[in-house]
């Protein structure tokens, strides 16, 4: 009985919807675009919102593959290719037991808009699958990768989509899926970004995300007439790619990261977080941060069940600039309030959409600065990008190359997102600033490129 149960609700769950998330994003855009398209009567006569917000094609498949234990496991796949006005739909792949078509559409929506603002030729796609790596041996994670990419090798190629990571996807998984569609094809393309430095991988490629976001905040700061992040105590959530870089650049800045998480609990360190064991526990242990405190004693550990109602602990720790770098809706009111009432002066979205609407307004009322994820976290697919010119022109840039190219891309994106907010009468709101200026690009180059 509990194992057809079982069957019966994975089953419900690849066959539903789910497009609340997708719904949300939708909204907000549509919310802060109404200016521009009440402005300007070509969108509607163009129907460019109907246009932007259906998904050129989106792929379900099927992914069979067998595990450790010679038993053979059934997940399912998707790729969503959105639109591809910019240039060919790029977008990571998330494998995770919560991603659905619904979550895919939500990624790839803004991706169209994230990658638009980065002023590189893009379009938007996103894809991945209800796997779950926890707890995987590296050999079923090689499986799966290559069972995926068996098919998923039909609908990508340099000019048409190119995938890269996202949650539970990082350089080993591109890895195996590269060698797999290497296999199948008999190519050596760059069909993939953020694979490992020694086969066309980008230098900067892990740490770009992170990084960008730390040098958007730093702009959007200096914009603000605020001082820099010397001393600054940062709340930073997440324990992946994305939080570790962000950490590390805020310590090369000057600022006091204290926080991080993991879907277990949060790590609080007054002293600032250990880097090199957080590194060490994530990266190559793969194990809970809860093994933070053998080694540091004097940090606090609070488990997920313990976490304040409706809200959660990192937000709750008194900071001067807040990351959440976890996941979509993982900062609540409930947070808002505490982030604001300890006095937090900026909020800037490292992972995608980590902040309910709600959330968002309480900032806005509150004059708080506040960096939407398809801004703030543009850094990442920047260097995606930087991979792919790589890649198709068989050279390699320099360490230093790229992270200047970063650093200026970031700085300009923060700037344009500033100026587009001033210019449509909603100086300061970096949210309606970054939905125009990324829709404009978008939408001028399909109406441009005809029906
Ligand atoms: N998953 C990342 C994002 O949300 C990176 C995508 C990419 O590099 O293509 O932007």
């Amino acid at each position: 009985m509990t194992v057809s149960n079982d069957i019966l609700n994975k089953i419900k769950k690849s066959n539903c919807s789910h497009d609340e998330t997708f719904f949300q994003a939708v909204e907000e855009v549509l919310d802060s675009i109404a200016p521009i398209i009440e402005s300007d009567p070509i969108y509607e006569r163009h129907s460019i919102i109907e246009r932007l917000t259906t998904p050129d094609r989106e792929f379900k498949f099927k992914v069979v593959w067998m595990d450790d234990n010679q038993k053979i496991q059934v997940n399912t796949g998707y790729r969503v290719q959105f639109n591809n006005a910019l240039g060919p739909y790029k977008g990571g792949l998330r494998f995770h037991p919560s991603v659905n078509n619904g979550i895919l559409k939500f990624l790839g929506f803004e991706q169209i808009l994230k990658n638009s603002l980065t002023g590189l030729p893009i379009g938007g796609g996103k894809g991945g699958s209800d796997f779950d790596p926890k707890g995987k041996s590296d050999f079923e994670i090689m499986k799966f990768c290559s069972a995926f990419m068996t098919e998923l090798h039909k609908y990508i190629g340099p000019r048409i989509d190119v995938p890269a990571g996202d949650i539970g996807v990082g350089a080993r998984e591109i890895g195996y899926l590269f060698g797999e569609y290497k296999k199948i094809t008999s190519t050596y393309d760059g069909i993939l970004t953020g694979k490992p430095f020694m086969f066309g991988g980008s230098l900067m490629r892990p740490e770009a995300t992170g990084y960008g976001c730390v040098f958007f905040t730093d702009e959007m700061l200096k914009l603000a007439g605020k001082d820099d992040f010397k001393g600054r105590i940062c709340a930073v959530s997440g324990a992946g790619n994305v939080a570790i870089h962000t950490i590390e650049k805020l310590y090369d800045m000057g600022a006091v990261p204290v926080t991080c998480t993991d879907s277990r609990g949060t790590i609080y360190d007054p002293r600032g977080i250990n880097l090199k064991l957080l590194k060490e526990l994530k990266f190559k242990k793969r194990v809970s941060l809860e093994e933070y405190c053998k080694e540091h004693s004097e940090a606090i550990y609070t488990k997920v069940e313990d976490y304040p109602e409706g809200g959660h602990e990192v937000w709750n720790i008194p900071c001067d600039c807040a990351f959440p770098c976890a996941t979509q809706n993982e900062l609540t009111e409930v947070d808002a309030r505490n982030l604001i009432e300890n006095g937090c002066i900026s909020i800037s979205e490292g992972a995608n959409m980590p902040s309910t609407p709600e959330a968002i307004e309480l900032f806005q009322k509150n004059d708080i600065l506040f960096a939407p994820a398809k801004a703030a976290n543009a850094g990442g697919v920047a260097v995606s990008e930087f991979e792919m010119a790589q890649n198709a022109a068989m050279i390699r840039w320099s360490y230093e190359k790229v992270a200047k190219m970063l650093e200026q891309t970031m700085r300009e994106i923060c700037k344009r997102v500033h100026l587009t907010a001033k210019e449509y009468g909603v100086a300061g709101n970096y949210v309606d600033g970054a939905n125009i200026a990324g829709f404009k690009k978008v939408a001028d180059a399909m109406i441009a490129e005809g029906v």
